[in-house]
């Protein structure tokens, strides 16, 4: 990697969270399926539907930029889905695993929110405003699904998976 400009650096930014939601395409709906709570299976149906929409927005962004839509690996989120899939093939008590599940899901929104905020704030020194509102858009739909798995971890999950412990 060689960084002359801010420029530069976006791009990589965008290639890197490129990257990152493709793969996220193909691990939520194992998430979706390993979740046996119903709110949190649908958590994970809506923001697979997001994310899909996410790559498109992406795409759009590389199209403000002037640059071919291209991924460049990124490490982190191959750890996180990493740790996920270890969620995900735990045996033992279905509500403990889904409170697993929505802490994985919950490490991987705020890489989101920290990358996306990193290149919007990027796009907007630049000038470029249209590139800075799309990544917003994505950055407010991280946000609202890492709230959303607050909640539901907090009005129930954690709840049954205690009551779970109690009984033992
Ligand atoms: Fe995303
Ligand atoms: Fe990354
Ligand atoms: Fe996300």
């Amino acid at each position: 990697m060689k960084f002359e400009t801010l420029e530069d650096l976006l791009i990589q930014e965008i290639k890197d969270l490129y990257d990152a939601e493709q793969q996220l395409v193909d691990a939520l709906p194992k998430m979706m399926e390993a979740a046996e709570n119903p709110q949190l299976q649908e958590a994970f149906r809506t923001h697979l539907r997001e994310t899909e929409q996410q790559v498109t927005r992406l795409e759009e962004v590389f199209e403000e930029l002037g640059v071919e839509p291209e991924g460049h690996t990124c490490k982190a989120m191959k750890g996180l889905i990493a740790e996920g899939q270890q969620m995900i093939k735990a045996k033992g008590d279905g509500d403990v695993r889904d409170a697993g599940l929505i802490g994985a899901a919950q490490r991987v929104e705020h890489y989101e929110i920290a990358a996306y905020g990193t290149a919007r704030t990027l796009a907007q020194r630049l000038g470029r405003s249209r590139a800075a509102e799309l990544l917003q858009t994505t950055l407010d739909e991280e946000g609202a699904t890492d709230k959303k798995l607050t909640a539901i971890a907090e009005g129930g999950i954690n709840q049954e998976a205690a009551e779970g412990s109690w009984q033992s």
